[in-house]
């Protein structure tokens, strides 16, 4: 308890604490417990999915000093399943036990001015963007060199730099009086603004560091999103193969260049380069697994979440190896719950429809509320091709609506 140091490998029955108990934390605390770990988990909602996959749930705000005391106490190592956990509550727990990833390293994933500042600095492709902090865009354009209306000629995204998921905390805008309206809209807070890009594509990497560098990477998954909410992952990548080398060697450059622990991802976007031909942006870091990883579940050697635990303790990292050719997942958002045309009501989908296919899994996470948009589950189907792969998913989620 408190007394490893930063490279000796912590094994079971060791206590891990985990930050934040939604589903990726449910999986993650799923993990550690199969292979003998003991488990606390904070998180203040008392129905949060993780809660009942762990020995013991703190039910209290992240920044509770009781709860943090237990933590210190308690735990090993701590890590997080979410980029927002207070900057202070990590340094605190960092300053006498493992944290795990670093908190300088959530601290840049965190915040989209911080992440885009990393990303420049160290010579990572990004998009053109202005930079609006205290109501005025002050740092404005630092990768493209050009200012606010040219970021936005064309179109842009204003994003708030902090606590946006799934596309929350963004709006659409086509002039520079359109981005001082939806900063009032999103309440004047510190804001990316980005070009809004003609996507060719949207790609992800995820990887596993350790302390002492030792680094697995799984193939590079193509993701498709629906209103910003990521709606399906396949994998591999239908992209040229030399494209996805570089898209995972641009996520191992971004992992060594944070000094990472811990699991990674990495979400790029595809546009034409100067030349016509596909060309990478980063679009942004989760420090922690990622959606377009919950294939690894049911199609990996190793899951991300299994990888988390193993990265995050030290240990041995396991075979990222794919066991089928090809696999897809689709999200199953909490919309599926309320048909449209329906009258309102709750409906369970058809849940047969998945399990008629033995190529097909169910994911459930445990949530009683479905609320449109809300991440229910996820369903994955492995296949020959990826192009076999998409169909069937796809067509499977379609059945769930049958009646
Ligand atoms: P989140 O934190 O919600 O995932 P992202 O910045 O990844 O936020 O945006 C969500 C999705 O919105 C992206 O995956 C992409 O589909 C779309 N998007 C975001 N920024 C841009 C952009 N600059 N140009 C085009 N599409 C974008
Ligand atoms: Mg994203």
């Amino acid at each position: 308890m408190a007394t490893t140091s930063m490279t000796q490998q912590i094994v079971p029955p060791a206590t891990i604490g985990m930050l934040g108990g939604g589903q990726l934390g449910r999986y993650a605390l799923m993990a550690a417990s199969a292979m003998g770990y003991r488990t606390v988990v904070l998180d203040p909602d008392p129905s949060a999915p993780a809660g009942a996959h762990a020995n013991d749930h703190l039910v209290a705000a992240y920044d509770d000093h009781a709860s943090l005391d237990r933590l210190l106490r308690e735990c090993d190592v701590v890590t997080t399943e979410f980029e927002n956990p207070p900057a202070a509550v990590l340094e605190r727990l960092a300053a006498t036990t493992r944290v795990a990833p670093r908190p300088a390293s959530v601290a840049v994933a965190q915040d989209r001015i911080a992440e885009k500042a990393f990303l420049v600095d160290n010579g990572f492709p990004v998009g053109s963007f202005a930079v609006i902090a205290d109501g005025s865009d002050n740092q404005s354009g630092i990768a493209s060199g050009t200012g606010l209306s040219s970021v936005v000629a064309g179109g842009a995204i204003v994003k708030t730099a902090r606590l946006g998921y799934d596309g929350k905390g963004q709006r659409s805008v086509d002039s520079v009086a359109g981005v001082h309206a939806a900063l009032a809209e999103l309440g004047g807070v510190d804001c990316v603004v980005e070009s809004r890009l003609d996507l060719r594509a949207e790609l992800s990497v995820i990887i596993a560091r350790t302390v002492d560098a030792r680094v697995e990477w799984w193939p590079v998954a193509e993701n498709r999103h629906v209103g910003g909410v990521l709606d399906l992952t396949v994998v591999p990548a239908r992209v040229d193969p030399l494209l996805a080398d570089r898209a995972i060697g641009l996520a191992m450059a971004i992992g060594d260049a944070l000094d990472y622990v811990g699991v990674l991802a990495v979400e790029f976007f595809v546009v034409a380069g100067h030349d016509g031909d596909d060309s990478l942006l980063v679009n942004e870091l989760a420090p922690r697994p990622h959606n377009s990883g919950h294939w690894t579940l049911d199609a990996s050697v190793t899951s991300q979440f299994e990888q988390q635990i193993r990265a995050v303790c030290g240990v041995g990292l396991g075979d990222t190896s794919m066991t089928a050719p090809a696999v897809a997942m689709a999200n199953l958002l909490g919309d599926l719950w309320l048909p449209s045309g329906g009258d309102g009501r709750v409906r369970e989908p058809r849940w047969e429809a998945i399990f008629d296919d033995p190529h097909a899994t169910l994911h459930l996470y445990g949530k009683s509320q479905p609320r449109p948009g809300r991440k229910m589950g996820h369903v994955t189907v492995t296949a020959d091709t990826p192009d076999q792969a998409e169909r069937r998913v796809v067509a499977l989620r379609e059945a769930l609506l049958a009646r």
